[in-house]
């Protein structure tokens, strides 16, 4: 078994130090390191779950949450109104990187209608 945490988990336990914009029992949300747009924050659970694959539905009170603080987090940085992306990017095809589940919000400039 392999035991390396990896990035999240660091940032989760403080190895990596990090501003955490919002935590709460269940999730944790922080600014992206590289961002892709102005506004660029991943939600991620508390606990491990490996890919958008890998949940059940014992997790869907945690991913209402994602959801649910991704929609305060755009409202809080004023981008309600003008509009933005949630992303989960799931294994290879979908260019996940990072394999600890993640939810991508994206704003703070018009985006375009290309999947990839
Ligand atoms: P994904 O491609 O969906 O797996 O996205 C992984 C995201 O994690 C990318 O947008 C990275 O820029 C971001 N990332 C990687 N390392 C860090 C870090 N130390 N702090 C914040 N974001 C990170």
């Amino acid at each position: 078994m392999n035991n390396k945490k990896n990035i999240f988990q660091q940032i989760l336990s403080k190895e990596i130090v990090t501003d955490f914009i919002y935590q709460d029992d269940l999730i944790t949300a922080f600014n992206d390191i590289k961002p892709q747009s102005p506004i660029h924050v991943l939600i991620i659970p508390n606990f491990f779950i490996k890919t958008l694959n890998n949940v059940n539905y014992k997790h869907e009170l945690v991913l209402g949450r994602m959801l649910l603080v991704a929609s305060k987090i755009a409202k809080k940085k004023n981008i309600d109104k003008s509009g933005y992306r949630i992303v989960i990017n799931c294994n290879n095809d979908g260019c996940q990187t990072i394999f600890y589940l993640h939810m991508h919000l994206l704003g703070g400039r018009k985006g375009n209608n290309i999947f990839f």
